[in-house]
């Protein structure tokens, strides 16, 4: 075995593939993606893009109200409606999404059972914080892992 090609972390190997859902977004405005992952298997994936049928913003441009395009489901959103579309519990499970949640996204991660979220990238919504604090949902900052140097930062998971 490659000792400069530790296997990744479970944390890792689930945000790898959160970037590469997010590729398919369809937004430009910001190019997210989500995973719902429970018992260390993919429950479902989302990234932010138009409701299905609907043309998407790539095609026809954003559709703005107050600074925000509107246009679009978000990625966590998007993660969460396909598990009640297919008639999977999202319950206990953990969230992986390439952005910090905004407010609705965090409401909405909370009624749905999901325990556990793991982000990259900053957002600033401190109410979206708090709601998930207060919820009793954790939230954890992830980094890329740095290559060079064989780290040991597994999840409890
Ligand atoms: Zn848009
Ligand atoms: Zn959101």
């Amino acid at each position: 075995m490659d000792a400069h090609s530790p296997r990744p972390s479970w944390d890792d190997y689930f945000m790898g593939i959160t970037f590469q859902v997010a590729l398919r977004s369809t937004c430009d405005r910001a190019h997210v993606g989500s995973t719902i992952v429970r018992d260390r298997r993919i429950l479902t994936t989302g990234y932010n893009g138009a409701p299905a049928g609907l043309p998407h913003c790539d095609e026809i441009g954003h559709l703005m109200i107050g600074g925000h395009c509107v246009r679009t489901l978000h990625a966590e959103q998007n993660a969460i409606i396909q598990a009640a579309l297919h008639g999977v519990s999202a319950a206990g499970a953990t969230i992986y999404v390439t952005h910090q949640p905004c407010l609705t996204c965090a409401k909405m991660i909370i009624n749905a059972g999901i325990k556990r979220v793991v982000y990259a990238g900053h957002y600033p919504d401190e109410n979206a914080v708090a709601f998930l604090r207060d919820a009793g949902v954790e939230l954890q900052h992830w980094s890329a892992p740095i290559h060079d140097e064989v780290t040991d930062n597994e999840s409890p998971n």
